[in-house]
């Protein structure tokens, strides 16, 4: 490819509104265009990238026996009605009516649609094991995307899914997959970490996430390298305390905080840490709101949230509207002392003493507040997210975890029965006997792996393809093309030779400054660069550079092929 040819859409400016490093790369380096929030247009050279990453999740995919279809985007509501999803998928799933008023939706996941075929395909157990899968654009309505395609609402997902008669042979489909997942990975050249994780709202026995791990990550993982531990925080639950709760030593009073609406502006305005401050969060459940109290530095875990009755999941947060007209006050100053909705306490609260709680009065607070004495303790349960430090379940010799945040980029479910005794698939055993079948799902966010990649491979100048990504692999910047007719032969020679020889190859031959020429290719992040030039092409030479290694070179021009090739990594 030319780039007189090619739609190169870099931009030298840095997009103001992209928040992560990879979402301002694929902008600047024109691999990507936001059509609306979370919808992103794929340009040609964000699209080769991406048919890297689906090349080599599809041959693996192929090679650990699984096989390819292509499923509707558009699926009807009688099927998700069917596995009791059409209500418990909530908001993120896009609801449309066609012209007869029946009911859609555009698919967020497949599972539906793949019992529904299953189940009138398979008949015995000799048809099994069966594993399906396919890559295609997924829709998920979500409630906050952000990161550009990182967490977009339209994106690109490979998905399979396992059918298995008992299961022990479903146990066996997961690890063949987990294994699959584990080549995939190290075939993108990522850094990633497997590790136990929530089932969520597709329900199942157990799963695991493969994670890129970067500061830009959604998620926390904890790590035990003791105990090889390691774990989405949100499943890991957190024992109560062994130590009891001192007694009170101050006295509650009320005190002002004006324009206070954060932990941090609590804690600053009153020199208090936050570890002797509460954070109240208020959830909405079918019998109405209920006040969920964590210690100012922790997190509330919404999966453990969800796992109480009184909570609804997915969890959903009180409008700052809802908390006016019920509580009476403003976010920023709710309490737990005088609240009129029931309360759920952390076990970390339950043993706080002399404490700094909202006062459910706008711009005031309670300092010195104390459980039995100020407020009667309120139900208590597990309900903070694990941190940096906590120590790790199961050790015994007090091992901690190291939290550290991770892109989730794919996630293996043993989901056992439950769609199929939903949508009533079954097969014959080997026994003759009628049986549910066993299932397994597997997801790779196809088009999220182009941002971790981006992630983990960059520098101030730009992306640094591993070569397994790279839209191209080599780049010849042909320095005065335009002007000079030897510059022109010997890189329009080259190219051909290059692209002769099956390798990918884009000619820089605009009509621009060479700083530019070089900065464009930098940015897109070609790993091989040939300039050709007059003064060198007089000593027929090329210069050579590596964009990973930094790797300057002369090569006599007949050498060129030979000691590219021996540069390569695959
Ligand atoms: P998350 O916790 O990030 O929302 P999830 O648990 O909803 O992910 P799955 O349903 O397991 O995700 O989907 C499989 C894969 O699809 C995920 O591992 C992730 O890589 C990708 N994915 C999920 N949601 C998005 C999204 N909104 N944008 C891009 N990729 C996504
Ligand atoms: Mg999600």
């Amino acid at each position: 490819m030319r780039t007189s040819n090619f739609l190169l859409a870099t931009l030298k400016e840095t997009p103001a509104d992209a928040e992560v490093v990879s979402h301002r790369l694929m902008l600047r380096a024109g691999m990507v265009r936001q059509l609306a929030s979370g919808i992103y247009s794929w340009l040609p050279c964000g699209l080769r990238v991406l048919k890297k990453v689906e090349a080599i999740v599809r041959q693996e995919m192929d090679k650990a026996g699984a096989l390819e279809l292509l499923l509707p985007g558009v699926q009807p509501a009688e099927l998700w009605q069917e596995s009791g999803r059409w209500k418990d998928y909530g908001p993120e799933l896009l609801r449309l009516k066609d012209r007869h008023q029946r009911d859609f939706c555009l698919g967020p996941t497949h599972e539906e649609v793949i019992t529904s075929i299953v189940k009138n395909e398979i008949r015995s157990y000799r048809q099994l094991p069966l594993n399906l899968y396919q890559i295609q654009t997924k829709f998920r309505d979500e409630v906050r995307p952000r990161f550009g395609i990182m967490r977009g609402r339209e994106f690109i997902m490979k998905d399979a899914y396992s059918f298995d008669v008992s299961e022990q042979d479903s146990r066996h489909a997961y690890d063949k997959m987990y294994r699959a997942y584990e080549r995939i990975f190290d075939r993108l050249g990522l850094d990633y970490s497997a590790v136990e994780a929530d089932t969520g709202s597709i329900g199942g026995s157990f799963s695991h996430e493969f994670h890129v791990l970067a500061d830009s990550g959604e998620d926390k993982i904890a790590f035990c390298k003791a105990l090889n531990f390691a774990a989405n925080v949100e499943t890991i639950a957190l024992p109560a305390p062994q130590h009891g709760r001192a007694a009170p030593a101050q006295s509650m009073e009320m005190v002002e905080t004006p324009g206070v609406k954060t932990i941090e502006q609590l804690c600053k305005m009153l020199a208090v840490p936050a570890s002797k401050t509460v954070k109240t969060l208020v959830v909405k459940g079918t019998q109405g709101l209920t006040a969920m109290v964590v210690r100012g530095d922790h997190e509330l875990n919404a999966v453990k949230a969800e796992a109480l009755d009184s909570v609804s999941s997915p969890i959903r947060f009180a409008t700052s509207k809802e908390i006016k007209e019920i509580i009476g006050t403003e976010t920023g100053s709710i309490g737990p002392v005088g609240m009129n909705i029931p309360i759920v306490i952390d076990h970390t609260v339950a043993l706080m003493s002399d404490f700094v709680c909202g006062a459910n009065q706008a711009d005031r607070h309670f300092t010195g507040v104390n459980w039995d004495r100020d407020l009667p303790l309120a139900k208590v349960a597990d309900l903070r997210q694990a941190e940096d430090g906590d120590l790790c379940p199961g050790g015994e010799k007090g091992e901690t975890l190291t939290v550290r945040r991770g892109i989730e980029v794919g996630h293996v479910f043993q989901l056992g029965r439950k769609y199929s005794r939903a949508m009533n698939a079954f097969c014959t055993n080997d026994e003759g006997e009628k049986t549910l079948l066993f299932m397994g799902c597997y997801g790779i966010g196809v088009s999220r792996i182009v941002a971790a990649a981006i992630e983990q491979n960059h520098d101030e100048r730009g992306i640094i393809w591993p070569e397994s990504l790279a839209p191209y692999k080599v780049c010849i910047v042909a320095i005065g093309y335009h002007r000079s007719e030897k510059v022109r032969q010997a890189s329009e020679a080259l190219y051909q030779q290059l692209d002769d020889s099956g390798i990918e190859v884009l000619l820089d031959n605009r009509n621009e400054r060479p700083g530019v020429l070089f900065s464009d290719m930098e940015l897109i992040g070609i790993p091989h660069r040939i300039t050709v030039g007059e003064k060198s092409l007089e000593k027929n030479e090329f210069e050579y550079y590596g964009r990973k290694t930094g790797e300057t070179q002369t090569i006599a021009a007949p050498d060129l092929l030979a000691v590219l090739k021996s540069k390569f990594e695959i």
